[in-house]
């Protein structure tokens, strides 16, 4: 009775050209041995299951070939070749640091590198997972490394080159391998299923090369257990099904769901994914690939980011095609916050399913369909707000340019407040309310900005127009960085102390305000808030966030004015707004 050999094993590439997705990198070695240019020792980096062991063992063969072919590959035939591949071969020597990292296990390999080949010209010492080494075996074998015998060839392999002592990197020649693309995987496990006999559908090895995710061993374990179960034949129903993977079309489903705006439509979807025993966090991960894939199938300039057969390639393009790019940005975002927040919600399908009422919403987001009472969800993003964006950008790029060339102080001033002033604009997928406005920030509020508080202001102000950072975040979001800022500063008592009294209260999109008690605790407070804003901003990845401190005085507070009470507050209040406001003609929208 024949053996079974597991398909890792058994379809491992002996040959440079048979390892699949590192063409560049095999191109290399082939003719580093073919123009005698070898080094002493090699790093290969990359992760798991992406063929660096292989190419160790095919380098160390190759090298002590007796008869290589003409494109510089090992003959398998002269008698070194058949000890390598027979497993009985003395030139070639491996350990596996990851579980033999000590002291002893590293005496042991210096002592076989005194012994000189007795066939060949090389031994190869390979060193698998070398950055798990302990340091005392790491300085034991540091010498060995740097003075080799001519005979010997060091290839150290590792999955975390970063923790790679500098000392070890600067001896070695370093390559770098890809992670396999799906595309590779699935036609590698094409051909695998035709030398087998196994019939197998394209898309069903795209599901397995996914799921594998850049790992060749990985995609043959896999295929093996799917073969095994399908009897033969591997079709894409029979994979989904094994695999517990979710179908496509779900997603599919769903996005006809978003585009009619049809919220019962995509909770009913969502409770049968539920029952089929799918994992939520999984769905909703799902579920922004497919809007990320829809996003780069869009365009043909992306579409070779999408990495699948033709005719999934085709499909996405149609379905991608009802979508405005804006919703499927809205989308993708929408998913990665509720990704995000996931593990902190205490109810996660209500998560879930709030997630999938705002992408119903936010396909065709217009104020004027929908419930308007104060339940309401719909992102305002009309034309007039995505206009007033544009303009803004203009205008703090004016600024910006402005500041080079001119009073760095005084238009870091008019670029900042002109950010203030127009931060509702700035932030359409949040839930700004009408007649609200986030008030002016603590600069503007007490009037005094020193100079080199105004440079930095210049310095934001240019950092704003070459990158902001805008991602999506809810209140969630805020309180549990509020609480690790809290967290990570035990000593600054007085500070966290009042953090926790007056959290962060949002007064309309990115802004905040926190109310203390008295003019001592907002003394105290003013010197940390940049700091606190900047942590914030860092966290939540979005440069709009803003707190002001306000006092509790039992007054009316700024934040039951108007717009326009707002605006004259801060025309009155800031001479150099003013001049702003009149230079670019702001209006109140
Ligand atoms: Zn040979």
């Amino acid at each position: 009775m024949e053996q079974y050999i597991v398909s890792a094993r058994k379809y491992r590439p002996t040959t440079f050209s048979s390892v699949v997705g590192q063409r560049a990198l095999t191109g290399t070695l082939k003719n580093a041995i073919a123009t005698d240019r070898l080094a002493h020792a090699y790093l290969f980096c990359g992760s798991r299951g992406i063929g660096k062991t292989s190419c160790a063992r095919i380098f160390a063969k190759t090298i002590n070939c007796a008869n290589p072919t003409a494109d510089g590959e090992a003959c398998n035939e002269c008698e070194s070749c058949r000890s390598f591949n027979e497993g009985r071969s003395m030139n070639i020597v491996e350990l596996d640091a990851a579980s033999n990292n000590g002291i002893d296990d590293i005496r042991e390999v210096i002592e076989m590198v005194q012994m000189p080949p007795t066939h060949g010209r090389y031994r190869v010492f390979i060193i698998d997972e070398v950055h798990m080494l302990s340091s005392a075996a790491f300085n034991a074998f540091l010498k060995t490394l740097e003075e080799p015998p001519s005979y010997v060839i060091f290839i150290l392999a590792t999955t975390e080159k970063h923790k790679i002592i500098p000392t070890i990197l600067s001896r070695c020649q370093i390559y770098d391998f890809n992670r396999i693309t799906v595309n590779d995987i699935a036609e590698h496990l094409a051909s695998v299923a035709a030398n087998e006999g196994i019939s197998a559908e394209r898309a069903a090895l795209n599901v397995i090369a996914r799921k594998a995710d850049g790992a060749m061993r990985d995609a043959l374990s896999i295929f093996d257990q799917v073969a095994a179960s399908s009897k033969g034949n591997i079709t894409y129903a029979s994979t989904i099904a094994n695999l517990n993977i979710l179908d496509r079309s779900y997603y599919g489903r769903l996005l006809d769901a978003f585009v009619k705006g049809d919220v019962p439509a995509a909770l009913l979807i969502y409770k049968e994914i539920r029952e089929r025993g799918f994992d939520s966090l999984f769905f909703v991960n799902g579920l922004g690939q497919y809007l990320r894939d829809l996003m780069v199938a869009q365009n043909p300039a992306t579409a070779c980011l999408l990495e699948d057969a033709d005719e999934v390639k085709a499909e996405m393009a149609a379905a991608a095609a009802k979508c405005p790019p804006q919703f499927l940005y809205r989308a993708m975002a929408l998913c990665n916050d509720a990704d995000l927040n996931y593990r902190a919600a205490s109810n996660k399908q209500f998560l879930v399913e709030l997630t999938l009422i705002k992408l119903c919403q936010s396909f065709s987001p217009s104020p004027s369909d929908g419930d308007n009472g104060e339940g309401q969800l719909k992102p305002i993003v009309t034309k007039q707000a995505e206009a007033a964006k544009e303009t803004k950008a203009d205008e703090i790029a004016k600024a910006a340019k402005i500041a080079k060339e001119a009073d760095v102080a005084k238009v870091a001033n008019i670029a900042k407040e002109a950010t203030a002033a127009t931060a509702p604009a700035s932030t359409p997928a949040s839930t700004v309310r009408p007649g609200r406005i986030p008030l002016p920030k603590i600069s503007l509020r007490h009037g005094l900005v020193d100079e080199k508080a105004a440079a930095n202001a210049a310095q934001n102000a240019a950092d704003t127009v070459r990158e902001k950072r805008t991602r999506a975040y809810s209140p969630e979001a805020v309180n549990t960085f509020w609480e690790s800022y809290i967290q990570s500063h035990p000593s600054a008592k007085v500070i966290i102390n009042t953090m926790r009294t007056a959290k962060p209260r949002q007064i309309g999109g990115d802004s905040y305000v926190m109310t203390v008690d008295s003019e001592i605790q907002s003394n105290v407070l003013k010197p940390a808030l940049p700091e606190i804003v900047g942590y914030m901003r860092d966290r939540l990845q979005n440069d709009n966030f803003d707190i002001v401190v306000e006092i509790n005085t039992g007054e009316s507070s700024p934040m039951t004015w108007t717009e326009r009470e707002v605006y004259n507050y801060m025309v009155k209040e800031n001479q150099a707004f003013a001049s702003f406001a009149e230079e670019f003609k702001l209006t109140l929208l």
